[in-house]
């Protein structure tokens, strides 16, 4: 709402007879209330996000989160010493978060809170860097890893890392242990696992990864750490499945990061990086700022940051509590397999990830079982004109020529939600049957909903990107503030 002006005087203010300032810097002023309700009006066409089944990123808060969030609006998390108690509350998360992940000496860990997880993946992986260069590396430093966020290819273009992709193979979805062995050298300086894969929403082996450089190491004496990329199972796990092993219980894992502003749930620009203990973090990587006259280290890209995200982390932590976390997701659970079910139930489909909590994040996976006069993006688009929106994207290398669609289960979605959705397939599935599309739409067309984004630039090929052309997800990404869609590849059938 838009104060106290008339909605009439307002909406026939002459600034709203020609075009939205776009493309040059506007020349004159206007009433606060008018170019809000300009920007206001834009922003419907975002549609809702709580039917964004596409996101893995919270899509809904509590009016006391909003209070948190508007009261610490003006404080900025690098202040320490200006803002103290922002300061005491994120390190109250960081033991508090390496806790929940077994680290072995939880008031001692060092962490930070970071934008979010591609953040926090950046610094994991320039910790190993560091390590693996005073460790006397030289050469080119090399990661191995399955199909991963686009985040790490990022990493690795950004600081100049060799990104080993061990392409799909059989009927995996993640990275076999057995072949990490041909992958590994002595310029690798760690392995990334997966705590919940982009793709399907499955959690990699993480025991198994660890196992299998164990006898890497026996046989030839690398010892190669482990990076947990737990983005979205970091706070999902430890309450849902708390006998698989995945954290700091691993001696080999160094390094874990999550996405508070995913399952954590906290707003947006959320995430954290923890390390196994201080000998994890190379000092080299740490800054000291001043701190109630001390000195406090800080590791991070960005300097200035809004302090409202792990304050209302925290909030959510006190408030929830183990039980409340393990209440809450396994709910999301069970609407999830609710929907896996009833997807299995329409015919013609097949679950990649079921919703198992122990077997991946609160989402589920699926593909066509066979093939039909329609594809997956053809359902998308059918769905999005009912407002759900529901990533289809190709599988990773090695299964490049399969088309599959996931649909994460968020706070806020609901058994009836699903239902509705089921409906709303179940509609689709017959129109699409009954008027069959001509000339079926492709990954370009239907655009991108999901988080993985192909570069637009020009790359130098590297070695993985060579035995691997499709490393991410999506190929919708934005540069210089210009959208481009780039790869056209055909729509696959089936
Ligand atoms: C979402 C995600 C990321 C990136 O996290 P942001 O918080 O969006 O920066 C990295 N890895 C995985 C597995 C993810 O799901």
């Amino acid at each position: 709402m838009s104060g106290n002006s008339n909605f009439d005087d307002l909406f026939a203010m002459h600034q709203l007879d020609r075009p939205a300032p776009a493309a040059a810097f506007p020349a004159g002023a206007m009433p606060p209330d008018l170019a809000y309700e300009i920007v206001h009006g834009e922003l419907l066409l975002d549609g809702v996000s709580r039917t964004n089944l596409a996101t893995f990123c919270t899509t809904l808060v509590d009016d006391q989160s909003k209070r948190l969030m508007l009261e610490n609006l003006d404080k900025n998390i690098v202040d320490k010493d200006e803002y103290p108690q922002t300061a005491e509350i994120e390190r109250r998360c960081v033991h508090m978060i390496a806790d929940l992940w077994h680290a072995p000496d939880p008031a001692t860990t060092p962490g930070t809170s970071t934008t979010g997880s591609s953040e926090a993946a950046i610094l994991g992986g320039l910790a190993a860097k560091f390590r693996w260069r005073a460790r006397g590396g030289s050469g080119v430093p090399n990661l191995v890893a399955g199909p991963v966020q686009v985040c790490w290819e990022k990493f690795a273009r950004y600081f100049d890392v060799e990104l080993r992709q061990v392409p799909l193979r059989g009927d995996r979805y993640d990275l076999h242990p057995d072949d990490l062995a041909q992958y590994c050298d002595e310029n690798t300086i760690m392995v990334v696992a997966t705590m919940g894969q982009t793709f399907t929403g499955l959690y990699e082996d993480v025991a198994g990864i660890c196992a299998a450089l164990d006898e890497l190491q026996a046989s030839t004496g690398l010892d190669i750490p482990v990076h947990v990329d737990a983005a979205s199972g970091g706070f999902l796990a430890p309450f849902t499945a708390p006998d698989v092993e995945w954290d700091f219980r691993l001696p080999r894992v160094r390094s874990i990061n999550a996405s508070g502003h995913k399952t954590g749930l906290a707003p947006l620009g959320c995430g954290w990086a923890i390390w196994r203990d201080t000998a994890a973090l190379p000092r080299e990587l740490i800054f000291d700022v001043d701190y109630l006259g001390g000195s406090m280290a800080t590791f991070n890209l960005n300097f200035s940051r809004p302090g409202g995200q792990a304050i209302v982390q925290y909030y959510e932590f006190i408030r929830l509590g183990r039980t409340g976390y393990d209440r809450l997701q396994s709910m999301l659970y069970r609407v999830a397999q609710h929907l896996g079910a009833g997807l299995v139930k329409l015919g013609g489909f097949e679950l990649i990830h079921d919703g198992d909590p122990a077997r991946g994040v609160t989402a589920v996976s699926w593909r066509l079982t066979e093939p039909t006069d329609f594809n997956l993006y053809d359902l998308s688009e059918r769905l999005r004109a009912r407002g759900w929106l529901i990533a289809a994207y190709p599988l990773p290398a090695g299964r490049q020529d399969e088309t599959i669609m996931r649909a994460v289960i968020r706070r806020g979605f609901t058994r009836d939600m699903a239902d509705l959705l089921l409906a709303d397939t179940e509609r689709a599935l017959e129109g699409l049957r009954k008027h069959p599309v001509a000339v079926s739409l492709t990954r370009a067309e239907v655009g991108g909903f999901t988080h993985s984004a192909r570069p637009a630039v020009a790359a130098v090929p590297t070695i993985a990107q060579a035995q691997d052309t499709a490393v991410s997800e999506l190929e919708h990404t934005v540069v210089s503030g210009v959208e481009h869609t780039v790869d056209s590849e055909p729509g696959t059938k089936g």
